[in-house]
């Protein structure tokens, strides 16, 4: 495949945020069971800062870092859930992975998207199994991994990814949650899968559909 272009980044963007607004009910609906019912607003309005800040950078003079950092500035500024921090610190992560380069190889975007995935897991200090978005990011990121050592395209690694975060997200439904707000639930929050590990899941089917 061709290199990875700002361009292309930016259209990912737009890509997530589309879907985020048509899913932002089924999301808030998630997080109604277990939370405070905001979570597919925070997505939606995080993801549509994100792609228009960065949609109004100049690609010829932007570099994907740039678009990174852009896209995680924008972010904070428009989420007060705690998926902000988490997420700003994910796009931040990726940026500092590419640092320097004007486009983005194959192996340079597999770098920016296990840099997300542990941007995520080292704000929010979660482990797999205490119910949240970690629980489809972390097994995301060991498949994706795993495909990228056995010498997978970035499609084939994206595609492992996405499975595992599916598997990693129907999982939560049986885990009792022990980080952020559905923690309060304790055993209450058996049964339900966890909203913020279905947003991820939108998130990566996004970029695998980005990077056919
Ligand atoms: P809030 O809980 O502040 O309303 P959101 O509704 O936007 O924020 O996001 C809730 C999601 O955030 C949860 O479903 C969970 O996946 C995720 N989450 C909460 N705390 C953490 C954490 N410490 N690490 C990783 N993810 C977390
Ligand atoms: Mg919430």
């Amino acid at each position: 495949m061709s290199w990875i272009a700002v361009e292309d980044l930016q259209r990912l963007f737009q890509d997530i945020a589309a879907v985020m607004t048509s899913e932002r009910d089924n999301l808030c609906q998630l997080d109604g069971v277990i939370g405070d019912a905001d979570h597919g607003i925070a997505m939606e309005l995080g993801f549509t800062a994100a792609a228009k800040a960065v949609g109004g950078l100049d690609p010829t003079a932007a570099d994907p870092t740039a678009v990174f950092n852009t896209a995680a500035k924008a972010f904070l500024n428009a989420v007060g859930a705690s998926s902000g921090p988490l997420y700003a610190t994910a796009f931040m992560r990726a940026g500092a992975a590419v640092k320097g380069k004007a486009s983005l190889s194959e192996s340079d975007m597999l770098d920016a998207f296990s840099a997300l995935a542990k941007g995520i897991q080292d704000r929010g200090k979660a482990e797999v199994g205490e119910k949240t978005m970690v629980d489809a990011w972390a097994p995301a990121a060991a498949a994706c991994e795993h495909a990228r050592a056995q010498g997978g395209t970035l499609h084939e690694c994206l595609l492992e990814a996405l499975k595992a975060a599916e598997t990693g997200r129907d999982a939560t439904r049986n885990m009792v949650a022990s980080k952020g707000r559905s923690a309060r639930l304790g055993e209450r929050s058996l049964g339900h899968v966890d909203p913020g590990a279905a947003s991820a899941v939108l998130i990566i089917e996004s970029i695998r559909g980005s990077f056919p």
